[in-house]
């Protein structure tokens, strides 16, 4: 089983802000800059594509 979700961003623009989303749900913060949605996308791979271990989801319950 495939334990990668597949991560593709895109940025959605509201009223005079954009937002960057993935498909994995993760949503980036609104920003008055499309330059700056795209770098919060790019941060978001950069996290996913270092795996779990660093940068855990803090709202992950344990188990
Ligand atoms: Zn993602």
């Amino acid at each position: 089983m495939p334990h990668r979700a597949p991560h593709t961003t895109s940025t959605t623009e509201s009223g005079s802000f954009c937002t960057a989303r993935c498909t994995c749900g993760w949503r980036g913060p609104a920003r008055r800059a499309r330059s700056q949605a795209r770098t919060d996308a790019e941060r978001h791979l950069a996290d996913v594509a270092a795996g779990p271990g660093t940068g855990a989801d803090p709202e992950r319950p344990l188990e």
